[in-house]
């Protein structure tokens, strides 16, 4: 028999971390943190961490990552499974994450000794994607790509007599990256053997979007629309974006959608594409291409201090700009939206989850004083909505599965509307909640 414990993640959006007990092992899947107020982190129980057999990320964004030292600061001494461009991408998160806590007038529950403290292990340097790896006895593990960023995985565990899967974040609709489709594989000898469950006991699936079942192609015909709208009447386009994932795919799709458009793109995107050179084995063989010429392109202009941004936005040509961070809470997407906050026709075009209190979401709502300019929020599809879901049921069959990182009301919708078509078995959870598989 093996325990869910859901410390976040279920039922909301943010501060994902499942803690997966069975009889001799007990493990951790994520630990993120919630952007609320200072930050909401998981309900740990800390008597709980020094014994966990293995922690596993399954990629860098901080709704999966940024608690992980706290790990360390109760007493785990452990490694953390993950990809090596997760792990390469986690230090930028950090300091975000520590300026945003500060921000807000909070402090960080850890010190620097606990962020250093973390120890990896690469899933890719000890086996490849969709084949088993024994951790120990009665653990073994599965990964594939996922879609939703560079380094993103989903996992399946062999653990104990029992088959689970973590879909992570997940996307197989991305521009630029691969994904390895999670299908139905057991470990060889727990195949054969009669005794073991032969279907997945507890699948924990993204579906970040809920009820949404819009594709990539209808959202970016739509965004196409939008923003030719806007530089046909003569407005500059904002796209706040995180400093690595639909920030590239997005600036690569601008790049071949308006091929005479001037983009301006600020240099953390710009070297975010030009570390996806470095790790082609996450995209697409067509990505590929399309990022060397991207490099090459001469519509990019990437400001070097603030006197370029203001000439760049001084010039009569209409400009399509790429800052970070997505929730604008960074002094320099501040700084863009005050300035495109002169003029009507200018547009920030929010792509991406704005949670509470946040400077996108105030936007949103024109609760600030930047509210000049039009503020829309047109999604670029990372994760999983109601057909991608399905989709993913049909793919592993699981006895029991949990629909995770969307409202609870939202993911009760979800299991009516499933539960029409036939799907039994699917859950939705708080954080606290126990749950027996
Ligand atoms: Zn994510
Ligand atoms: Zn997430």
């Amino acid at each position: 028999m093996i325990n869910l414990n859901v410390w976040g993640g279920a039922g909301e959006h943010g501060r994902s971390c499942y803690v997966l007990t069975g009889e001799k092992h007990q493990i951790m899947l994520d630990c993120g943190i919630k952007k609320e107020g200072t930050g909401q982190y998981p309900l740990f129980d800390p008597n709980i961490i020094p014994g966990l057999t293995a922690v596993f990320l399954s990629h860098a964004h901080e709704d999966h990552s940024m608690a992980l030292p706290l790990l360390y600061k109760h007493g785990y001494s452990g490694e953390i499974w993950t990809t090596k461009p997760t792990a390469s991408q986690l230090s930028l998160y950090f300091s975000n994450w520590k300026r945003y806590v500060a921000s807000k007038g909070g402090d960080l529950p850890y010190d620097e000794i606990h962020i250093s403290a973390m120890r990896f292990r690469f899933l890719e340097d000890e086996i490849k994607a969709g084949d088993w790896l024994e951790l120990e006895k009665g653990l073994q593990i599965q990964w594939g790509r996922s879609g939703h960023m560079i380094g993103s995985v989903w996992m399946k565990f062999q653990m104990e007599d029992r088959h689970l899967f973590f879909s992570g974040d997940f996307s197989r609709e991305s521009l630029l990256l691969d994904i390895d489709p999670p299908r139905e594989t057991l470990p060889v000898e727990i195949a054969e053997n009669g005794r073991h469950r032969r279907k997945t006991s507890l699948s924990i699936i993204d579906n970040a979007y809920g009820m949404n079942g819009e594709s990539q192609d209808q959202k970016l015909i739509l965004l196409r629309e939008f923003v030719l709208n806007v530089l046909g009447r003569g407005g500059h386009v904002l796209l706040p974006v995180p400093a690595f994932g639909r920030g590239q795919e997005l600036l690569i799709w601008a790049l071949r959608v308006f091929p005479e458009q001037k983009i301006l793109a600020e240099q953390e995107i710009w070297d975010g594409l030009l570390q996806m050179t470095a790790w082609q084995d996450w995209l697409r063989p067509k990505a590929i291409r399309q990022i060397a010429s991207a490099l090459h392109s001469s519509q990019v202009y990437v400001p070097g201090n603030e006197e370029d941004r203001r000439s760049l936005l001084r010039e009569k040509e209409a400009l399509i700009i790429f800052t970070t961070d997505g929730m604008m809470e960074s002094p320099r997407a501040r700084w863009y939206a005050r300035r495109l906050a002169e003029s009507r026709n200018h547009a920030i075009i929010v792509t991406g989850h704005a949670s509470e209190g946040t400077y996108a979401q105030r936007l949103l709502k024109g609760e600030t004083e930047d509210s000049g300019s039009e503020v829309v929020q047109m999604g670029f599809k990372i994760h999983q909505g109601l057909h991608d879901v399905r989709q993913m049921m049909n793919e592993v069959p699981s006895c029991k599965t949990v629909l995770v990182h969307a409202p609870k009301s939202e993911t009760d919708r979800v299991i009516a509307n499933l539960a029409l078509d036939g799907y039994e078995g699917v859950y939705s959870l708080e954080p606290g909640a126990v749950f027996r598989i």
